[in-house]
Order: C-alpha cells, then sequence, then structure tokens
C-alpha cells in the first residue's frame, strides 16, 4: 500500500532501540531510591518510548504514568521558540520522584522549559530520559539524566517521532535529508 512518504535511510534499528530501552529501565530502576516513580511523558512523540520503558521497569517499582503536552515544531522542521502548555499533569508532584520521558532534545528549549516549571512544583527528585541527542544544536543547557543515543543534526521520525503527523508508527527511526513526500 501507498504511504504517501519515502522515509530515509534507517538510521536506528528497532533491535538497537529494544536494547539501549532495556538498558535505559534498568538504570533507571536502579536509580530510584523511593519506591514510587511518576512518569510524565511529552506528548505526542514520546508516547511509544514511554510505553516500551515502563514495561521493562521492574513490579517492585510502584509506576506512575501522567502526560503533558506543550507546543513545539508543528508540521515545521525548524523550531518556532514557543513553548506553551497545551495539557498539564493530572497530579501533584510534591515529594515525589518524577522522570520526564521525552523523544528528542534539539535546542533544549523544551525541556528547560518544562524543568523550570515542574521543579517549582518541589518534587522529591526531577530527572530526564531523552531516548534521542542532537547535541550539535544545543541551545540551552540541560541536564540529561538518561539518553539513548545521540544523533547527527538530521531531522528523524519513526518510534513515536513525527513528520507533519505521519510516520510515528513505524519501528525504526529513519533519517530524512528532506522531507520527501511524494503523491499518494
Ligand atoms: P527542542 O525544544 O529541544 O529544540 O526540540 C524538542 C522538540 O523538537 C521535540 O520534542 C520534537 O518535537 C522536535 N524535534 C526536534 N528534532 C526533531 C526531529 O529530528 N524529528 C522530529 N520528528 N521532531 C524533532
Amino acid at each position: 500500500m501507498e504511504s504517501g512518504y519515502k522515509t530515509g535511510k534507517v538510521l536506528i534499528s528497532a533491535r538497537e532501540i529494544q536494547n539501549r530501552v532495556d538498558a535505559l529501565a534498568d538504570k533507571i530502576a536502579s536509580g530510584t531510591r523511593g519506591r514510587e516513580l511518576l512518569v510524565v511523558g511529552i506528548l505526542n512523540g514520546a508516547v511509544i518510548f514511554l510505553s516500551d520503558l515502563v514495561r521493562r521497569m521492574p513490579l517492585e517499582l510502584d509506576v506512575k504514568i501522567d502526560f503533558m503536552s506543550i507546543s513545539s515544531y508543528g508540521n515545521a522542521v525548524k523550531s518556532s521558540g514557543v513553548v506553551r502548555i497545551l495539557k498539564d499533569i493530572g497530579s501533584d508532584i510534591a515529594g515525589k520522584d518524577v522522570l520526564i520521558v521525552e523523544d528528542i532534545i534539539d535546542t533544549g528549549l523544551t525541556l528547560s522549559y518544562l524543568l523550570n516549571i515542574l521543579n517549582a512544583r518541589r518534587p522529591a527528585s526531577l530527572r530526564t530520559c531523552v531516548l534521542l541527542d542532537k547535541s550539535e544544536k544545543r541551545e540551552i543547557p540541560v541536564t540529561i539524566d538518561y539518553c539513548g543515543f545521540s544523533i547527527p543534526d538530521v531531522f528523524v521520525v519513526g518510534y513515536g517521532l513525527d513528520c507533519g503527523g505521519s510516520l510515528r508508527h513505524l519501528s525504526d527511526i529513519h533519517a530524512l535529508d528532506a522531507i520527501d513526500a511524494i503523491d499518494g
């Protein structure tokens, strides 16, 4: 069936992703001092990563899940610089161990903004877990506690990451040199 997109070359395969997600889940679980962990996924890009990550966490850890949605790229490849909360988490995080799960960090604008707002709510701890790090593009320094892969400055899709809302469902991560939409 014609998808309407050429997806570019595979940058990180599904198998590599799954191996790395296993290792990250182990590290996060062993680095969590309390018995409870609130995992906050950033919609929509982190949904697939988060769902794989939490399912690898041990039963002994009381894992809770919540989501935030903030404005970021929209359909464009370049950041607008505008960061705004579209959906907030539903629970009070004061005194809790919180882990932010994000698909990709680029300029750092999004994550630094989120860290500021969530830190102001006085969690016991606030850590960050990012699947992909484009460190070349960083404009604001951000501490990443758990990182999946460092990648070059290419636009990527798949495993939750989109191009104009599409291609999130791909199991591999693909690099697009140019967004290569073709007529369906
Ligand atoms: P930052 O605020 O760090 O510049 O950007 C983070 C957000 O930009 C991510 O959550 C994601 O929505 C978007 N983004 C940055 N690079 C890429 C990319 O290569 N592919 C896709 N699909 N989104 C990206």
